[in-house]
């Protein structure tokens, strides 16, 4: 069941402003929350969102309070939580303030190295993963706004402003360079991404390793404060003792199930494909349904790869054909010399009618991969292959609930389309 483009909006960060906390506390959504804690010394900010919205952010916050920002806590270094800082800096000059303390972990740093470092890189894999979203486009790490506080290891960082306790906790879980801010005083936790109100993205396909028990420990942490208030790194706050607890407990109840799982798997001296596969039989009903793990970014099975990751090297199959293996469209080709394309087609479309979608994909990328010659025969069966395997991948991705997989798939869907249309010429002339 797909969730609506307005629900999924709304999770990812655009929604309307919210003041809470006696007035303290200000939650301004944009792609990536913008967390404001207003003391009468300045403001803190926890986060700044993506480049695109910084000016969004920027004057929804002065509508708010015209106070100076004293601090920039970075929950993390993604491109959604740092880089909308450029209308705040431009104040900050004309005004004649101070500049604020930029507070990241050292592990932001490196990270920020290495964006810069891939930056085109980034921007086409940002492409592909949030196609379907318009208007944050632009993730360019060519420009920082360095922090000047740095947190190292996992040591707590404390400061004070205007009376209030500030509390910085370094952690890992989506990422290594992960804090979250807890205001003892206020009762409030800011996440960041470490709580995200559905299945945590762990295990994201195009993204280097995430930490789901690390990501447990964490919010098992972030239980011992006993919050009124939980503050995700998109989305909605949530409120209450009680509902804080709830969430908190069965997403770390969640991460620990599949680390300890797959671990438990590995040790029995299983492979991938049956890990994966057991790991679906098992996965309990009391996640699956839980409103705060849908699968709505990430899913359950991304999470599966990430632990197996965590611990095991890229020979996942134990067939020691998968060692050096020969190229995918040479293998199709010889399939081809022993079947016809006709076959396989006919057999794909068996499949899809039985609504084994899966299969079928497999099927056909045998005729897409290894059909050779150009006669109009030819021409004509790639044709049927490729408009196959789009209605194929259109089907699949309506009942997709992931974004990050629906846009996979309908990424995948698009890039075959130039080639029908290029074969449909052929055929003409
Ligand atoms: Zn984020």
């Amino acid at each position: 069941m797909r969730i609506s483009g307005e629900k999924l909006r709304r999770m990812m960060g655009f929604i309307p402003p919210t003041t809470f906390a006696d007035g303290v506390c200000h939650l301004i959504g944009a792609f990536g929350n913008m967390g404001v804690v207003e003391t009468d010394e300045g403001l803190v900010i926890f986060d700044i969102a993506v480049k695109p919205l910084g000016p969004k952010i920027f004057r929804e916050l002065r509508k708010i309070t015209d106070k100076p920002v004293k601090y920039i806590i970075y929950s993390h270094g993604h491109f959604d939580h740092c880089f909308g800082f450029a209308p705040f800096v431009e104040e900050i000059k004309e005004k004649g303030w101070e500049m604020p303390e930029i507070i990241a972990h050292e592990n932001c740093i490196k990270r920020f190295k290495k964006y810069k470092m891939l930056d085109k890189y980034h921007a086409w894999l940002n492409k592909q993963q949030f196609s379907s979203i318009k208007g944050i486009e632009e993730v360019s790490a060519k420009e920082t706004l360095d922090p000047t506080i740095i947190i190292r290891g996992s040591e707590k960082y404390t400061f004070k402003l205007g009376g209030l306790t500030l509390e910085l906790y370094p952690e890992w879980g989506e990422t290594d360079d992960a804090i979250w801010l807890w205001l003892p005083e206020k009762n409030v936790i800011f996440a960041g991404d470490l709580m995200v109100s559905h299945f945590p993205n762990v295990g994201n396909p195009y993204k280097v390793q995430r930490y789901p028990r690390h990501w447990a420990l964490a919010l098992e942490r972030m239980l011992e404060k006993n919050a009124e208030y939980l503050v995700p790194g998109h989305g909605e706050i949530i409120y209450f003792k009680k509902k804080v607890r709830d969430v908190l407990s069965v997403t770390s109840e969640a991460m620990n199930f599949v680390h300890d799982e797959v671990v438990k798997k590995m040790n029995e001296g299983k492979w991938f494909e049956q890990i994966f596969h057991e790991m679906l039989d098992i996965f309990p009903d009391k996640f699956k349904k839980h409103e705060y793990l849908q699968p709505i970014y990430g899913c359950y099975e991304f999470s599966i790869h990430a632990v197996y990751r965590l611990y095991h090297g890229w020979y996942n199959t134990g067939n020691p054909t998968d060692l050096f293996p020969a190229k995918s469209d040479e293998i199709a080709k010889e399939f081809l010399n022993i079947n016809s394309e006709v076959k396989y087609i006919d057999h794909a479309k068996l499949l899809f009618n039985e609504g084994k979608l899966q299969l079928a994909l497999h099927i056909l990328d045998v005729v897409i991969k290894g059909i050779k010659g150009t006669s109009l025969d030819k021409i004509k069966l790639l044709l049927e292959a490729y408009k196959l395997k789009v209605k194929i991948l259109k089907r699949k991705a309506e009942s997709e609930t992931s974004f990050i997989a629906t846009n996979i798939i309908n990424n995948g869907a698009n890039t075959l389309k130039p080639k029908i249309k290029e074969l449909k010429e052929k055929l003409k002339n």
